[in-house]
């Protein structure tokens, strides 16, 4: 390079030398100096130019042979072509690998842009949405015109997913979620789960009819069970024995309308009004003071009077299942605290506390799970059916609330259910 540099350094000593010496002793020194150094400069600017045309064909041409710097600098411009060429040709490869992994992906994966415009998709996304190479820089939502699908778009909240019928096909359901990546990017991906749904549907529909078959013959079952406990020639052995049956009668009611109530929560649609939460409450505590003739156990304490967007049927029968729990769990000479307030992250929050045996943290994560029932050694036996958490943690996800437990051993439980500000009406 030293070299290259040098011949440039040489050539230009070896013009400015005689201009030194023919400028001393002719004269006119500035006009000699002037003259050698517009050669030079010519020279540069001359293979500056060549330079300059042969990059503006993309440097592909021949170039012509150079010698010093110029040969260099038409060495490296080369150099740094074939690396780029290098690259893209991986590149391209790369590329190629991912359409095909793309290209046989059985569900639909779309990029959108910024404003919900299609920048690419594979060939699950064009089949299952009937969408077209052609669509591509249009906006989703005027092919998709499903109101939920738009609606979820435009909410911006990919938390959950969602599920509708395929625009092409209503008996398709597709199950779409969307991952928000880059600069306002959006990469959405849609799967076919209708088989997933159809037996899921089956499940729910089977619980349904057989809790529904089931009420007739309990019920007739009972009101036998009661004629002959009533009769005056039953000994005391057969009246244990009536007792007992009635007693397993009864909770197998409970079970079976738990069971219906909770199918009715998975495939019942959501309905919502304006629930006024501190009447509700107060009607529940009433009808309790009624039944158990004990008004001192319930203290309801309405900090608010927030009204929530509810359905008012599922609040009560998870607040029933609550304050029931409360009033099981715990000796009857203590108090269960319930209260109406809003929380310092403008939650909605209705709480229900007691002072009763509690639960082991080690149980909290699984009392929620259906049939789930902590097994302690009680004094006395508790009826239960290890659903009615359940029924409260569905009621709240319908809600887009919370179910948050804190609770000791030995010392009592609180159960908090916290509905987002969204929801005050
Ligand atoms: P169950 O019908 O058995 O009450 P739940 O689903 O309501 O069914 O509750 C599940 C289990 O959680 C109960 O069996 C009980 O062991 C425990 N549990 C629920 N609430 C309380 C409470 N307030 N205090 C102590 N344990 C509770």
């Amino acid at each position: 390079m030293g070299g290259r540099w040098g011949r440039e350094v040489k050539l230009c000593v070896a013009l400015l030398f005689p201009a030194l010496v023919l400028g001393s002793s002719l004269g006119h020194f500035g006009w000699w100096l002037f003259f050698v150094t517009a050669l030079l400069l010519l020279r540069q600017t001359l293979y500056l130019g060549r330079l300059e045309t042969w990059l503006a064909q993309g440097g592909f041409g021949e170039h012509r042979k150079y010698k010093g710097i110029w040969q260099d600098i038409y060495y490296h411009v080369g150099k740094i072509r074939r690396g780029n060429k290098k690259r893209k040709k991986k590149l391209r490869r790369m590329i190629e690998r991912f359409r095909m992994s793309t290209d046989a992906l059985p569900d639909a994966a779309v990029v959108l842009g910024q404003y919900g415009e299609i920048e690419w998709s594979n060939p699950a996304a064009r089949q299952i949405f009937g969408l077209k190479k052609s669509d591509k820089g249009q906006r989703i939502a005027n092919l998709v015109r499903n109101p939920v699908f738009v609606q979820y778009l435009r909410a911006n909240d990919y938390e959950h997913k969602i599920h509708i019928p395929a625009p092409i096909n209503d008996n398709v359901i597709l199950q779409i979620g969307v991952v928000p990546y880059g600069a306002g990017l959006r990469l959405m991906l849609a799967q076919d789960v209708t088989q997933l749904k159809n037996i899921e549907r089956m499940r729910t529909d089977f619980v349904a009819n057989v809790s529904h078959e089931l009420r007739t013959p309990l019920t007739v079952l009972k009101g036998y069970l009661e004629t002959l406990m009533e009769m005056d020639d039953v000994s005391a052995l057969q009246l244990r024995s009536l007792q007992n049956m009635a007693t397993q009668t009864d909770r197998m009611q409970l079970l079976v309308d738990d069971l219906l109530l909770l199918a009715r929560l998975e495939t019942k649609p959501k309905r919502s009004v304006c629930v006024d939460v501190p009447d509700l409450l107060r009607q529940m505590r009433n009808e309790i003071v009624e039944s158990e003739k004990d008004e001192s156990r319930v203290n309801l304490s309405l900090e608010s009077a927030a009204k929530l967007q509810a359905d008012p049927d599922e609040l009560r029968s998870a607040f029933g299942n609550l304050l029931a729990n409360a009033l099981k769990y715990s000796a009857t000479d203590t108090p269960v605290n319930v209260r109406w307030f809003v929380n310092a992250n403008q939650e909605a929050c209705m709480e229900v506390e007691d002072f009763g045996e509690g639960i082991a943290a080690s149980d909290i994560p699984r009392i929620t799970e259906r049939f789930y029932r902590v097994e302690i050694k009680r004094n006395r036996k508790i009826n239960g059916t290890g659903l009615g958490l359940a029924i409260v943690k569905h009621v709240m996800v319908r809600h887009e609330a919370r179910l948050e437990i804190e609770s000791q051993l030995g010392k009592g439980s609180r159960f908090r259910c916290l509905f987002p500000q969204k929801r005050v009406c």
